[in-house]
């Protein structure tokens, strides 16, 4: 399996980019072969061809040479019979006409030459010359031999090297048929070098085409200039179409031959043409095709390669946009949408199917929102209500039902403040204590309704009546407590007495009652908060002795 951690795109390329790099590889790996071959091929084919026309060449040249001296022996001179005076400028003639005729020569039927070409060797005997002997029966060619009776009286060979001879000869016959004398004719062997050089270009000598002859028995005749004397090829010449053979200098080379072919049973010299070219040479063409094949092939995988990351940039770009979109949504960033792509039906498929998601969830979350919003407002509303109901349970915790006065929770926080603050600065502080006289009466004839009733008639008496410096709360049953902050001795009992007349003449409903009230005030304080109540107790508890309806103060021996 792929790396999960490569992109589409990178293993689509890998993969597309890899199964064209083998495709191209391997048809260029097959194609090269294929071309060598046909390269080497081609090649073997040339020196077939070479070696099949020189040999050609070979059999017309022997051919005609033979022909040629066949009709001057058929043919003499007309009334020349084998007066020499008449031969020699014949042969003289024909000895000019040919660049490789070396000797022309007539010989009576004893070996006696009696005119040749150039006058040479009038006079001298060549009866021993196998030529002469075989054409005394009958037309002869005669292989290639090296020069004997005239190799000091011509001018070396061209080449340079001895002089080496092809013997034509024929025999002039009387009318009866008997041999009278021979027609022999000597051809330098620079003929076989000259045609071999006709037919093999110099384009085919660079390459290094060399060509070779045999005779009869497999022994070179004829070997190229830049050859070693004893350079053979292999012994006996393998047949068929052109091959490698190692040749005797070791050597590898692709090779050709060919027989020349015979025209006449008596002009069959069993030659063998022979071609060769060094193997390294003969395959460079083969080589040459082999490397541009697998160069053709390496830019087709490229261009396949180019054109797999191309594609695969294609197939994965709409892919990378959406995901992209998509990320960039899950970021939470606003307005993001994700692209409409068309690139093909499936990643059409995908990205509507993505877009109808986002519309969904976007959908969703204006429906979250607006939810929340409603909940919001149902919890700032609910929170408004306890706040109210807050506001309401504190007032009650704070403040009597009944007359709404604080109540002695509020008394009992006063009383403290104002003790501190009084302790602290040492100013003046007095502190009263109310009680309705026989009030239980009232409940009993009035009922509890009128006993409320009453309770809430003395509170707002009480209320009108104090000072708005003045503490008033309703302290328990139907006892009340007033904190006169400031207020010496002498102004609290004015304002003591005061509230007791003024709830003496207060009228019903249902019915008039009055108070008593005991004082407590001044450097009495100064102990606590419970000592000063009890003091102030003390002396309610005298003013109800002393007959109710009155105002006492503690007595200052027992005022703290
Ligand atoms: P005294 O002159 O000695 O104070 O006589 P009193 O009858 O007032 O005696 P006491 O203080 O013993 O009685 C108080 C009565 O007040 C007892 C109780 O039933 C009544 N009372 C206390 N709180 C309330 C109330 O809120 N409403 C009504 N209607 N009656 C109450
Ligand atoms: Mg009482
Ligand atoms: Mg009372």
């Amino acid at each position: 399996m792929l790396n999960p951690k490569f992109t589409l795109r990178t293993q689509v390329a890998l993969l597309f980019g890899g199964l064209v790099g083998l495709v191209a590889g391997g048809l260029s790996l097959w194609l090269a072969e294929g071309l060598a071959e046909q390269a080497l091929r081609d090649q073997g084919t040339t020196l077939q061809t070479l070696a099949t026309s020189t040999a050609v060449v070979f059999s017309e040249g022997l051919h005609e040479r033979q022909r040629e001296i066949e009709l001057l022996a058929d043919d003499p001179p007309p009334g020349a019979g084998l007066t020499p005076q008449h031969w020699q400028p014949a042969l003289d003639r024909l000895q000019r006409s040919r660049t490789h005729y070396s000797w022309i020569g007539l010989a009576d039927h004893q070996g006696q030459v009696l005119a040749a070409s150039g006058g040479l060797l009038v006079g001298q005997n060549v009866a021993s010359r196998p030529w002469f002997q075989a054409a005394l029966s009958q037309p002869f060619t005669g292989d290639v031999h090296a020069a004997k009776m005239l190799t000091t009286l011509l001018a070396p060979s061209a080449t340079g090297e001895p002089l080496r001879f092809l013997d034509f000869a024929a025999p002039i016959r009387d009318p009866a048929g008997g041999t009278i004398a021979v027609l022999g004719v000597h051809a330098s062997w620079d003929w076989a070098t000259e045609v071999i050089n006709s037919l093999r270009s110099d384009a085919l000598y660079q390459q290094g085409v060399r060509v070779f002859v045999l005779d009869r028995a497999g022994k070179v005749i004829h070997r190229p200039r830049d050859a070693t004397a004893d350079e053979a090829p292999p012994r006996p010449l393998p047949r068929g179409l052109a091959q490698v053979w190692r040749w005797s200098d070791g050597k590898r080379y692709l090779s050709a031959s060919t027989p020349v072919p015979a025209r006449e049973i008596t002009g069959d010299l069993g030659w063998t043409v022979v071609t060769r070219q060094p193997l390294a040479r003969a395959a460079q063409g083969a080589e040459q095709a082999r490397r541009q094949a697998l160069l053709a092939g390496a830019l087709a995988a490229l261009l396949g390669l180019l054109l797999a990351g191309w594609l695969a940039g294609r197939f994965s770009r709409p892919l990378q946009r959406m995901a992209e979109a998509a990320r960039r949504v899950e970021a939470g960033q606003q307005g993001v949408q994700i692209p409409e792509e068309h690139h093909s039906l499936e990643v059409e498929q995908l990205s509507s199917a993505l877009r109808g998601m986002q519309q969904a969830l976007l959908g969703r979350e204006a429906e979250l929102e607006q939810r929340v919003q409603l909940r919001t407002a149902e919890l700032e509303q609910a929170h408004a209500e306890l706040s109210q109901a807050n506001a309401v349970l504190s007032a009650m915790a704070l403040n009597d039902a009944l007359t709404g006065l604080p109540n002695r929770r509020a008394a009992d926080a006063r009383l403290e403040m104002e003790f501190q603050r009084h302790r602290r600065n040492g100013q003046a502080l007095a502190l009263g204590l109310i009680d309705i006289d026989r009030f239980k009466s009232v409940n009993d004839r009035y009922g509890h309704a009128g006993g409320d009733e009453v309770l809430q008639r003395v509170a707002r008496v009480l209320a009108a009546a104090v000072r708005r410096t003045d503490f008033l709360a309703r302290f328990g049953g139907e006892e009340f407590l007033v904190l006169m902050p400031e207020t010496p001795q002498e102004g609290a009992r004015q304002l003591a007495e005061r509230l007791r007349q003024a709830v003496e003449d207060s009228e019903g409903p249902p019915v008039k009652v009055t108070l008593s009230l005991g004082l407590c005030y001044g450097a009495q304080m100064h102990a606590s908060v419970a000592a000063a109540l009890q003091a102030a107790d003390e002396a309610l508890y005298a003013a109800k002795q002393g007959g109710r309806n009155r105002v006492e103060q503690a007595p200052p021996g027992q005022q703290p």
